[in-house]
């Protein structure tokens, strides 16, 4: 009986190694996208400030041009007045004296253009600061996040190599049986092939065990599955002394 008992321990512990090996895997492989998403955000950041930096150039530029603008059609202004003393009739001075209106309302109307282009250059030179400042504090952020990621790493790699080595360790030691047994119900289930029997249900799948094999479940005379998940079935001894007042099992 307690060799029968000593494999059922092991099969608990071999299903604990894979439960901890199958975590340690899925938190090992997401790593590469969270640090690549850092990365992107790092990106972000800087591109942030990048094109904070190219609106001011496009500012300056549009700037550059209303004042080149401006002095064509002040020096056109200029010609005109200059014209003036040369026409010969009144029909000339006045259309004259028109197009010198019509010239100084364009410029009045791109001097308050540049106006405008020179207030938002003040905005879009408080927003190169703001996403600067921003670039700054998160990389070095996001940086550490990253730098925590890859120490995790490496944490869950030596974890998995020594997971690895103890189920290596342990494989030997069950009986080919129920290693068989146990290797094509996990197959088959989620990589879950025992459960414990909590109360008198399978903890996996919730349902009732009958009395009888219930019993034998208990004194871990046999191996018995599940009646509806399939799984290896088990009772925890350790549970169950650990309410009493003394352990006399072992
Ligand atoms: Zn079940």
């Amino acid at each position: 009986m307690d060799g029968v008992d000593a494999e059922f321990e092991k099969l608990i512990q071999l299903q604990e190694l894979d439960n901890a090996l199958r975590q340690n895997t899925a938190e090992l492989s997401d790593i590469p996208r969270l640090i690549q998403e850092l990365e992107k955000k790092i990106q972000a950041d800087s591109e942030q400030v990048v094109r904070a930096k190219e609106k001011l150039t496009q500012n300056q530029k549009k700037r550059r041009e209303l004042e080149a603008e401006v002095k064509d059609l002040k020096a056109q202004v200029s010609r005109y007045k200059k014209q003036l003393n040369e026409v010969k009739n009144n029909k000339e001075y006045t259309a004259l004296l028109k197009e010198i209106q019509e010239t100084q309302e364009k410029i009045d109307r791109l001097e308050e253009e540049i106006i405008k282009e020179l207030l938002s250059a003040d905005e879009i030179e408080e927003e190169i600061r703001q996403a600067t400042l921003n670039q700054k504090n998160e990389e070095q952020h996001l940086r550490q996040e990253i730098e925590a990621l890859q120490q995790r790493k490496q944490q869950l790699e030596q974890e998995k190599s020594l997971l690895l080595k103890q189920k290596e360790e342990l494989l030997p030691t069950i009986p080919r049986q129920q290693l068989h047994l146990y290797l094509s119900i996990a197959r088959k289930r989620g990589g879950i092939a025992i459960s414990r029997v909590t109360d008198e249900f399978c903890s996996m799948c919730q349902v009732r065990i009958r009395p009888q094999m219930l019993n034998e479940i208990r004194d871990r005379s046999k191996i018995h599955l599940c009646e509806s998940c399939g799984r290896i079935l088990y009772f925890d001894h350790s549970e169950e002394s650990a309410g009493e007042t003394e352990d006399s099992s072992r």
